[in-house]
């Protein structure tokens, strides 16, 4: 990889004259917010950030890039959480957030096309307007891109029923290094011709092509949602109740779990009651049919039944509104106050969940660091938070986190279950996956990319 070559006044130049004044920024006093994302940032700003609003622009960037030897790094929203649109070799930010256009929405056909930089809630408004449902949900969900989600295959709480963003790409357009267009994939709900280069390129974190277009699955509506809080003891007692839902024949659509440590920032905010001796919490949604899903919620809370006080089912969609705005600030409540934390992204199958929470509280005990778990308990996908107060807890925060790593692949799970491997997991990589797995990646990355010029220092160490 590299070495590379820097833009330079030229470069600049070139680029300007290529997408005209407003589609290029490289005032260095501008270029600051994006070095990197909630995961890392480089120590330098990006020469410019290019915002092209057609795959010919995108095609444009990438040829001049590939002509000089420059890197280019891709971004959306700059959500992610792993580093993964941080120019961590300076060059040229590429942001395909302005191309936001949703080109089509085929309710007989159930897909939509949409260009890269559309935000994700602002596609599930659209199907929901059509009566059809667009479930992928990060809880960035407000300001993430649809570009974004298809690099990280972003999951979400309805992942758990519906699948990860991957289940939902069924074709892609997308600029290679050199600037061609390549098209993957088709528009119909089945199709296996050839090899899958959606399913490669979705989670490729911005290494491989730049998407540029998407074809994405749209699903039937559900009319009702039902849903319900779930107060624990401990937060054992609560990752226990897991596995005992996957024999009650309901697949919930949530099951989130949050535990004592996140509840305490739940309490700060006081948006929601939380009850004396409440350790954790799981957060329950079933959905379908007005009748059904009450009564499959009826039955699954049965499944639970040692719940520490009874559930607290939501009453009206004002009621559910306020849980989820819990869940969804959660990211943030946790660290307020916090001088340093680390936010880990691990997943481990579910009969495990309660063994890692336990080694959590352990290590964190041992290492002086306080800690605050939740995420998508349905799959196994724990964010799990280890924070410090005093400087001090900066230098134990790698030890800490390096014994997580090591025990949840122990256990038989994986570093990264939603937010991809980026800069920051990179160095960990080869503890998951083996020198012939490794190697082919790095293959494939030099088949799409032979001078390594996109997003380099990403995934692959
Ligand atoms: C509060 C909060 C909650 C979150 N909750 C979740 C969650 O529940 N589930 C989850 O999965 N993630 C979650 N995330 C992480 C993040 O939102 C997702 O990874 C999201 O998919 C990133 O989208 P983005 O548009 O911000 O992409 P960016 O952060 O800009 O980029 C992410 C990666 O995609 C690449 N990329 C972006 N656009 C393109 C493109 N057009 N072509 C090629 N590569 C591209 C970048 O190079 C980078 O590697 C959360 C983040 C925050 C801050």
């Amino acid at each position: 990889m590299g070495p590379f070559r820097r833009l330079g006044a030229a470069g600049r130049r070139e680029l300007l004259s290529l997408l005209g004044p407003d589609a290029v920024l490289a005032d260095p006093a501008l270029l600051d917010p994006y070095r990197g994302d909630f995961g890392d940032r480089s120590e330098e700003p990006p020469e410019a950030v290019v915002f092209p609003r057609t795959t010919r622009d995108v095609q444009a960037v990438l040829a001049l890039a590939s002509r000089e030897g420059v890197p280019v790094t891709p971004r959306g929203a700059g959500t992610g959480k792993a580093g993964g649109c941080a120019p961590l070799h300076g060059g040229i930010v590429l942001s395909t957030s302005r191309m936001n256009g949703i080109l089509e929405i085929h309710e007989g056909g159930a897909r939509a096309v949409v260009e890269p930089g559309v935000v994700t809630r602002d596609l599930r408004e659209a199907a929901e307007a059509r009566g059809l449902f667009y479930p992928p949900d990060p809880a960035s969900l407000d300001t993430c891109t649809l570009g974004g989600n298809a690099a990280t295959n972003a999951g979400g709480p309805m992942a758990l029923k519906y699948g990860v963003t991957r289940e939902h790409v069924l074709g892609l357009e997308a600029v290679l290094p050199d600037g061609r267009i390549l098209n993957t994939g088709r528009r119909t709900l089945k199709g296996v011709a050839g090899y899958d280069l959606t399913a490669l390129l979705v989670g490729s974190e911005g290494t491989l092509a730049v998407l540029t277009r998407l074809v994405l699955r749209l699903r039937p509506r559900p009319r009702a949602v039902e849903t319900a809080l779930v107060p624990f003891a401990t937060v054992e007692a609560a990752a226990r109740a897991v596995p005992r839902i996957w024999t009650s024949g309901i697949q919930p659509r949530v099951l989130e779990l949050l535990d004592g440590g996140a509840l305490a920032a739940v309490r700060r905010r006081g948006a929601v009651p939380v009850g004396e001796g409440w350790g954790a919490v799981l957060l329950v949604e079933t959905d379908g049919e007005p009748g059904g899903c009450r009564e499959e919620m009826d039955r699954l809370l049965d499944r639970v039944a040692d719940a520490v006080e009874a559930p607290r089912r939501s009453r009206d969609e004002g009621e559910r509104e306020a849980l989820w705005a819990v869940r969804r600030e959660m990211s943030a409540a946790v660290k307020e106050g916090a001088r340093g934390w680390s936010s880990e992204d691990v997943t481990v199958p579910t009969d495990r969940i309660a063994a890692l929470c336990a080694y959590v509280g352990e290590v964190a005990g041992e290492g002086g660091l306080r800690v605050a778990i939740y995420g998508h308990a349905g799959d196994g996908n724990l964010h799990v938070n280890l924070l410090y107060d005093a400087a001090a807890g900066r230098a134990r925060l790698r030890d800490a986190t390096e014994r997580i790593y090591r025990r949840t692949l122990d256990e038989g799970g994986t570093l990264t279950g939603e937010h991809g491997i980026g800069s920051t997991k990179r160095a960990w990589l080869p503890w998951e996956q083996d020198e012939t797995a490794l190697g082919l990646q790095r293959d494939l990355k030099r088949i799409f990319d032979p001078k390594g010029i996109l997003n380099p220092g990403k995934v692959l160490p």
